[in-house]
C-alpha cells in the first residue's frame, strides 16, 4: 500500500494491482479534502485497510468486521457480526491451532502467526494474523482484535521456488505432464509438458489456482475433492471410475487420466498431479465399441439367418438320403456290389452331412434364444435304453462292452426328454468313437443332493490332455485335429451339449486320464420347474 499526500492536502491511496483474489468491493481511490480530522484519518485506515481487521469476543463471536474482512472473507458484516469465527473462516483442522494463538496472544499480549482460512465461497487462502487482546482495567480479556492479511499469493511464489530448485529438473524428464498444487489449490509447479498440453506459456501458471486447468462444471465439486485429499493424502489415481476432463487455455475440453501423489515439504504439504491425455485411448475405445455393436448386430443376424434356413438345409438333404435308402433296399431294382457301395457312401456323408447341420442349426437356435424347451414326465430306464440302442451298432462294430446302471430309487424325472436324449447320444457316441476296439462304455445313473440325478458316461478309451479338458466344451474344438485326424465330427456336440444342459438348469464336468479313459457326468434337477 503506498500513502501520499497530494500539495492540495487530499490523500490518495493507491494499492498495487493484486492479480487472483482482487478485490472489487473495495474502492482503490479515495480523496481527503483539507479539513480532515483525526477520527476522519481513524476511520478511514479502519475501513480502507485492505486487510480484514475483525475484533471478537473472547470465545471467538464476531463484534466488528471491516470493510478489508469483507473483502478479503466474502461475507457482509451484517452476516458476520454475531456468528463465530469457527463457523465463518476457521478450517475445521485449524481450530485447536487458532485456540492456541488466542491463548499465547492473551498470555504475552500479542501473537503472529500464518494459517490456513477459508472464503465464504469455500476456497482456502494462507493469512499472515496478528492478534491482540484488549483487557479491562481488572486485566481480563474483553476483546481480540486480529489484523488477517491475505498473502496466497505470496505463499504460493514461496512455495514454488521452494519446488522449483528441488523438483524442477525431475518433472522436466518425465514424459508426464505434471503439475504440483499447494493446499490453497495454488499452482506451484508445472513442467513444460503440462504448460504445452494446456496451451499456456513458460511459467504462466505458476500462483494461478489449478481450477483453470478444469471445465467450469468440474470446479465446486473439487473444492472439496482438493481438501479432502490434503486430509487424507496418499498416492492414488484421481476421480477413479469418473470421466475427467482438462481444459485448455483456449477453452477446447480434452479427456485426461490423473494420478495424484502427496509431497511433504518442511513448509507444507503439497499434491502432485501426473496428467495424461487420453483423447487417442477414448477415440480407439469409442471405435472398437462402435465395431463391437456392429458384431453384436452381425452375430445376430447370422443366428437370426441360421435358425431359419433350418428348413431349407434339412429338405434337400432327407431328400438325398432318403432315395439312397430307397436305392439301396433295391426297391427300384436289384444294384451290383460296385453301385452299392457307390449309394452307401452317399448315405453315410448325406447323414454325416444332416447331423452336422442339426447341430449347427441347434447352437444358433440357443444363440438366439430360440430353442424352446418341452418338459415332460417320463421314466429316465426308457430314454437310456432308446439312447443305448441307437449307439448300438457302433458298439457292436468295435467290440465294445456296454455296461447300464440305474439306481433304484431313481424312476420318474421331469425335465426335457428329446433334449436329455441329445446330449445322452453325443456322450455315448464320444465315449463309443474314442475308445478303443474291445473297450467298455459304462452309463450310470444315480440321484445326488438337493432334487437333482446324475448320470456319469465313462469310456476307458484314448483320453483327454489336462490341458485340453478347458477346450471341450468351446465350439468347433476337436482335440485331435491334424493331418491324421482319425475320427469324424464336428467340434460341436460338447459345445451344444453344455448350452442345452444350462437351458435345463444342469450342468456337465469331465474327468480324463490319457490312455486310461474319460467320464462326463451331467447333472440335471429331478423336476424342472418353469421360471
Ligand atoms: P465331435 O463332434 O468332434 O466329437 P464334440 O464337441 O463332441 O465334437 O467333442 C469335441 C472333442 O472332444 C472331440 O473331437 C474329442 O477330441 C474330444 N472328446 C470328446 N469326448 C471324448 C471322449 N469320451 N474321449 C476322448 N476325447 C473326447
Amino acid at each position: 500500500m503506498l500513502f501520499f499526500l497530494k500539495s492540495s492536502y487530499s490523500l490518495e491511496i493507491i494499492w498495487p494491482t493484486r492479480g487472483i483474489g482482487q478485490r472489487a468491493s473495495l474502492k482503490p481511490v479515495v480523496c481527503f479534502r483539507e479539513h480532515s480530522t483525526d477520527t476522519d484519518f481513524e476511520k478511514l485506515l479502519l475501513n480502507e485497510n485492505p486487510d480484514a481487521v475483525i475484533v471478537t469476543e473472547p470465545d471467538g463471536k464476531v463484534a466488528h468486521w471491516s470493510q478489508g474482512a469483507q473483502a478479503v472473507f466474502g461475507y457482509a458484516k451484517e452476516e458476520a457480526v454475531g456468528q463465530h469465527l469457527a463457523n465463518l473462516t476457521i478450517p475445521a483442522d485449524q481450530l485447536e491451532a487458532e485456540a492456541r494463538a488466542r491463548r499465547d496472544a492473551a498470555e504475552f499480549g500479542i501473537s503472529t502467526y500464518e494459517a490456513i482460512r477459508k472464503r465464504k465461497d469455500g476456497s482456502l487462502i494462507y493469512a499472515d494474523i496478528i492478534t491482540k487482546p484488549i483487557k479491562d482495567p481488572d486485566g481480563n480479556v474483553q476483546f481480540f482484535l486480529s489484523n488477517k492479511r491475505d498473502v496466497t499469493q505470496l505463499k504460493a511464489l514461496r512455495d514454488a521456488k521452494l519446488v522449483e530448485t528441488r523438483f524442477r529438473d525431475l518433472l522436466e524428464s518425465t514424459p508426464d505432464a505434471i503439475v504440483i498444487v499447494n493446499p490453497m489449490g495454488r499452482i506451484v509447479l508445472s513442467n513444460s509438458q503440462a504448460e504445452r498440453l494446456f496451451g499456456y506459456e513458460r511459467g504462466d501458471l505458476t500462483g494461478k489456482l489449478v481450477d483453470i486447468l478444469l471445465p467450469g462444471r468440474f470446479r465446486g465439486s473439487h473444492l472439496s475433492h482438493r481438501s479432502f485429499y490434503f486430509e487424507q493424502p496418499r498416492a492414488r489415481a484421481m476421480g477413479a471410475g469418473l470421466e475427467l476432463y482438462g481444459l485448455k487455455k483456449d477453452g477446447t475440453e480434452f479427456p485426461v487420466e490423473i494420478s495424484l501423489s502427496p509431497l511433504k515439504t518442511e513448509e507444507n504439504m503439497l499434491v502432485m498431479s501426473a496428467i495424461r491425455d487420453i483423447s487417442d485411448r477414448k477415440k480407439i475405445e469409442r471405435v472398437l465399441s462402435e465395431q463391437n455393436i456392429e458384431l453384436q448386430n452381425a452375430a445376430a443376424a447370422k443366428n437370426q439367418f441360421l435358425a431359419s434356413m433350418s428348413h431349407e438345409l434339412r429338405t434337400p438333404l432327407n431328400g438325398i438320403i432318403g432315395f439312397s435308402e430307397f436305392l439301396i433296399d433295391e426297391k427300384p431294382g436289384p444294384l451290383n456290389a460296385e453301385q452299392k457301395e457307390y449309394l452307401n457312401d452317399i448315405l453315410t456323408s448325406g447323414n454325416h452331412l444332416l447331423h452336422l447341420i442339426n447341430d449347427v442349426l441347434d447352437l444358433a437356435k440357443v444363440e438366439s434364444g430360440k430353442m424352446e424347451l418341452h418338459i415332460e414326465q417320463f421314466k429316465l430306464s426308457n430314454a437310456i435304453t432308446e439312447v443305448a440302442s441307437v449307439v448300438a451298432p457302433m458298439i457292436r462294430t468295435k467290440d465294445l462292452t456296454l455296461e447300464i446302471k440305474l439306481a433304484d430309487d431313481l424312476d420318474l424325472v421331469r425335465t426335457d426328454q428329446q433334449k436329455l436324449k441329445q446330449v445322452l447320444y453325443n456322450l455315448l457316441s464320444n465315449a463309443s468313437k474314442f475308445t478303443e476296439t474291445g473297450g467298455t462304455v459304462k452309463v450310470s445313473a444315480t440321484r445326488s443332493e438337493n432334487n437333482m440325478f446324475q448320470i456319469e458316461v465313462r469310456d476307458t478309451g484314448i483320453g483327454i490332455k489336462k490341458e485340453d479338458l478347458e477346450k471341450l466344451f468351446i465350439e468347433f474344438q476337436q482335440l485331435n485335429t491334424g493331418a491324421n485326424r482319425r475320427y469324424q465330427g464336428s467340434g460341436l456336440g460338447l459345445a451344444l451339449t453344455r448350452r442345452m444342459l444350462a437351458l435345463m438348469k444342469g450342468t456337465v464336468h469331465v474327468e480324463s486320464q490319457p490312455g486310461m479313459g474319460s467320464s462326463f457326468t451331467i447333472i440335471l434337477p429331478m423336476e424342472f420347474d418353469n421360471p
